[in-house]
């Protein structure tokens, strides 16, 4: 899932949703991975995610079911997704 996208949006929302669910093909895990546009309100929008990303100027947050769990570069925020959603 991906947020509808707002004024509030920080990053280039439909790009990444695009490299998320490549990066995802052939993945068999039946979670719920959000991506949200902007750190604000991102987290509490995707309570119901098991994982998600918020972004962004320049940085974004990894969080899991509403909860941040870290802060990482915007560059590194697929991967960081994809290393959380490997642990799960
Ligand atoms: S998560 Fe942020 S950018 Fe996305 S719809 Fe909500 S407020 Fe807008």
């Amino acid at each position: 899932m991906s947020c509808p996208t707002c004024g509030r949006t920080r990053i280039d929302l439909v790009g990444i949703a695009n490299e998320v669910e490549e990066r995802l093909r052939g993945c068999k895990k039946n979670i719920k991975v959000a991506v949200m546009g902007c750190v604000v309100n991102g987290p509490g929008e995707a309570k119901e995610a098991d994982i998600g990303i918020a972004g962004g100027d320049g940085c974004g947050l990894v969080f899991k079911k509403g909860e941040v769990l870290y802060k990482v570069p915007e560059e590194r925020l697929v991967d960081a997704l994809m290393e959380e959603i490997e642990k799960l």
